[in-house]
């Protein structure tokens, strides 16, 4: 049933490409915002299980993500990017996501968001407050 689905994704996903024109080795991409938010909304929705967590932020794998778009949307502070539409000034997540996402525990579940999440959400250059 679960193989089923993502191979249901996936074509939908290849559909999707052919129709934008994309690059099929495109991922998506968790940018600053989710640095000591990490709300985990994502993680429910993804069909292949890509998100690696953190102390408090989550990276998603470049070489699992099939770029089905169906995370992006689920975060509730829009920290989630196509690699192509990352905001200038953030390029350095594309790679911080891959080298992350070899060290950091996989998460498939939503759990609480970080404490005071709201009040860090929108708060610009969270980079220096990332725990490894
Ligand atoms: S939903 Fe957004 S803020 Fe929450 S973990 Fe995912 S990327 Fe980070
Ligand atoms: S786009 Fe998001 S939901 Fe889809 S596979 Fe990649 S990380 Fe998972």
């Amino acid at each position: 049933m679960t193989l089923s689905i993502v191979f249901n994704c996936y074509n939908l996903h290849q559909i999707k490409m052919i129709q934008l024109g994309r690059d099929d080795s495109m991922t998506f991409v968790v940018g600053d915002n989710c640095i000591k938010c990490k709300h985990t909304d994502c993680v429910e929705v993804c069909p292949v299980d890509c998100f690696y967590e953190g102390p408090n932020f989550l990276v998603i794998h470049p070489d699992e993500c099939i770029d089905c778009a169906l995370c992006e949307p689920e975060c509730p502070i829009d920290a989630i990017f196509a690699e192509d539409e990352i905001p200038p000034g953030q390029e350095n997540f594309i790679e911080l996501n891959q080298e992350l996402a070899e060290i950091w525990p996989n998460i498939s579940e939503q759990k609480e968001p970080l404490e005071d999440a709201d009040k860090w959400n929108g708060v610009p250059e969270k980079i220096k407050f990332l725990e490894r």
